[in-house]
């Protein structure tokens, strides 16, 4: 079966189409080559096998069109294949794909890194180098802080996520499934509450300045203010089930950190290019981190990500300390100019927010009639949904809706320490009838209807 279009991006009809069962045969074929070639480790959130994807769609092998809620994890900001960064990508790679930057450098890199420096909070002096994924990132961000304060210790939050690797699984909070034997773990991790309102004991009134509190008390008594290098916290929590810590939270945690030279690393990877309705998350509150760490979004789906801080932090690291062989690709490097240039003259920003406000009225409404919904939260296109069992707090796991909503082609992510989060990612440049489509989608399968 073919589909009505050769190309992706936004020139693909922007219509929720379904044309088999989903998955349809030919994903179904095709998923069962993946169970004999690929380890099971690997997980598939929903079997169908894309052939283009564009503006607020994927279109599958067997034809259907769905509607895109996840943007491949926040990661397709501007949509899939946007004019801008293909054009780009395409000069770029029939005149050259790698040279390495730490063998001989090309501009588009150094393009990439002032325009970091200029947009990412504070108007102190910085610099920006790249590298491959947001785990990479995060890393770099430790091993700078190490280095430029002599430090050791690494606070995190409950709920936290930064990636896979030794050091960043260390870092993140939930064992399952992402730590579960893979120990053992770095040393030197320290871990302390977040002020997640929700689930907060005292309420959500108190939430912030009693998490603040208990965190701040745990480092001082259990670590010593004195041996940490840096704090690495995520302005809304992603993986964790898009917790916006209580307003106040992390100015506090800031300002501790300003007061004891500890290096505030902010891992915007999720929440940074224009998703949360602010270019950066951390804009929200007035905070200005010390380093910022970006990937997902940066690059329109290559894979980029940066480490953006201090000049004298990142300075302090001798010659030859930093990089690797990839980073900072030619071709990622183009995609990201691309991308920056799309969230500008498209006003990706604003149409964020706008995103936000149509999908918080729907689902706060939404909330009132259904007993499922436990919370509604998150800003701009990151937003979310807690499930619980009705009339508790008890985590209600968000798989079986979760699948409702792909069964009628629209395609939900779930997260959460407890699994019990629905999380909506929309590309920003969804229209807003396929965004109102999949909104009708989702107040079905959770209403039962
Ligand atoms: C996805 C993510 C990472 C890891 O990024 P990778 O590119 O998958 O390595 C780190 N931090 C946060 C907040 C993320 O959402």
């Amino acid at each position: 079966m073919t589909t009505a279009t050769t190309h992706g991006g936004p020139q693909l009809p922007q219509e929720r189409r379904l044309v088999t069962e989903i998955p349809g045969p030919r994903s179904r074929e095709l998923f069962a080559r993946k169970q004999s070639a690929v380890p099971p480790g690997i997980g598939t959130t929903l079997p169908v096998f894309v052939t283009h994807a564009g503006g607020g769609v994927v279109v599958d092998a067997d034809g259907n069109s769905l509607i895109d809620f996840g943007s491949g994890i926040a990661v397709t900001s501007v949509g899939n294949a946007a004019p801008r960064v293909v054009e780009r990508v395409q000069k770029q790679v029939a005149d050259f794909t790698h040279t390495c930057f730490m063998v001989t450098p090309y501009e588009s890199y150094v393009e990439v890194c002032e325009k970091l420096n200029g947009l990412t909070p504070g108007d102190h002096e910085k610099r920006t180098f790249l590298v491959n994924s947001g785990a990479e990132a995060v890393e770099n961000a430790v091993k700078v802080a190490r280095h430029a304060t002599g430090r050791q210790a690494v606070v995190v939050f409950d709920h936290g996520y930064h990636g896979r690797t030794l050091l960043t699984m260390t870092l993140t909070a939930k064992n399952m499934p992402y730590k579960q034997g893979f120990g053992p773990f770095a040393p030197e991790v320290h871990r302390v509450p977040l002020a997640y309102p929700f689930r907060w004991p005292t309420g959500p009134e108190n939430c912030a300045d009693e998490a603040a509190a208990q965190a701040i008390d745990m480092i001082n008594k259990q670590v010593g203010a004195e041996n940490v290098a840096a704090v690495v916290i995520e302005p809304i929590a992603g993986e964790g089930g898009f917790i916006e810590p209580a307003r106040g939270f992390l100015p506090k945690i800031l300002e501790f950190c300003r007061a004891n030279g500890i290096v505030f690393i902010a891992d915007e990877v999720q929440t940074g290019f224009a998703r949360t309705g602010d270019l950066f998350a951390c804009e929200d509150e007035g905070i200005v981190p010390d380093i910022i760490c970006t990937a997902k979004g940066i690059a329109g789906g290559l894979p980029l990500a940066a480490v953006t801080g201090r000049a004298e932090l990142l300075d302090s690291v001798h010659v030859g300390g930093l990089g690797g062989t990839y980073g900072g690709n030619p071709l990622a490097c183009e995609a990201a100019l691309g991308v920056l240039e799309t969230i500008e003259q498209e006003k990706l920003v604003e149409r964020a927010a706008h995103i936000g406000e149509v999908m918080l009225s729907r689902l706060r409404a939404l909330r009132e009639r259904v007993d499922i919904i436990g919370d509604v939260r998150g800003r701009g296109a990151m937003i979310a949904i807690e499930l619980v069992v009705p009339g508790t707090k008890d985590p209600l796991p968000a798989g079986e809706i979760a699948a409702k909503c792909h069964a009628e082609g629209l395609l939900v992510l779930t997260a959460g320490t407890y699994g019990n989060v629905l999380r909506f990612l929309p590309p920003l440049v969804m229209p807003d009838n396929l965004l109102e489509e999949g909104l009708s989608i989702l107040e079905k399968a959770l209403s039962g209807d």
